[in-house]
């Protein structure tokens, strides 16, 4: 059995809708097991340490803050290698404009690196994975069940589209302005912490 780590990234935390969606697809629980779950917002070592081998990449600053901007759930699954590998195939490539049609990245994930999801993508990263984030937060039992519907709509679609203008430098104004009302329907989130969730999308355009 191998062992993984998967977080629900800030938007796919706080976008209830995508929360919904991904979590019907984690509690199949198809050919893996749900070992511990709860929400946790790592600090900024924690992060850098997590993605060492992206130091050095012109994203990984707006990498960093994605990542520690807002709580997240992280929990810890086990799994076959291969079921892992099915897992990495259902969550689809990283980057959103790449990801297979129909796997959880190109239904959910708005645009570039905001994709929803991390799981370790072997078992090999899963134990390293899962060993240093223990240091940081039990992932012994799962404390956190998530709701699989929602009465907040799903954006998706319509944010890739303003996304990808605000990227492209047009209608940048007006695009961020709907990208900022659609967001706010989306999530529950108020004040500082939905700000945030703004910043983390929009700087991601730039
Ligand atoms: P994955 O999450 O699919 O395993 P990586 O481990 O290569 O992908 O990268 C970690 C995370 O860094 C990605 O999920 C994504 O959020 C971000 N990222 C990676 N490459 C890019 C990129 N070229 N542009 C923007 N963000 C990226
Ligand atoms: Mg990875």
């Amino acid at each position: 059995m191998a062992e993984a780590l998967i977080i629900f990234k800030p938007d796919a935390a706080h976008r209830l809708a995508v929360r919904a969606g991904i979590w019907s697809w984690l509690t199949t629980e198809r050919e893996w097991k749900i070992e511990s779950l709860a929400w946790y917002q790592p600090p900024a070592n924690l992060i850098e340490s997590h993605y060492d081998f992206l130091q050095g990449r012109p994203f990984f600053p707006w990498l960093v803050d994605f990542m520690t901007a807002l709580p997240l759930v992280v929990g810890r699954v086990t799994a076959s290698a291969e079921a892992l590998e099915r897992m990495r195939y259902d969550l689809g490539e990283t980057r959103i404009a790449q990801s297979r049609p129909g796997s959880l990245r190109e239904r959910f994930g708005i645009f570039g690196g905001i994709n929803c999801v991390h799981l370790s993508d072997a078992p090999e990263t899963g134990a390293a994975e899962v060993k240093r984030w223990s240091g940081f937060l039990p992932l012994d039992k799962v404390e956190v069940k998530l709701e699989p519907t929602t009465n907040k709509p799903d954006h998706t679609y319509h944010l890739r589209s303003l996304a990808t203008q605000v990227a492209g430098g047009i209608h940048v104004e007006l695009a961020t302005q709907s990208i900022r009302e659609l967001i706010a329907q989306e999530t529950d989130l108020t004040g500082e912490r939905l700000e945030a969730l703004y910043r983390i999308t929009l700087e991601a355009l730039t």
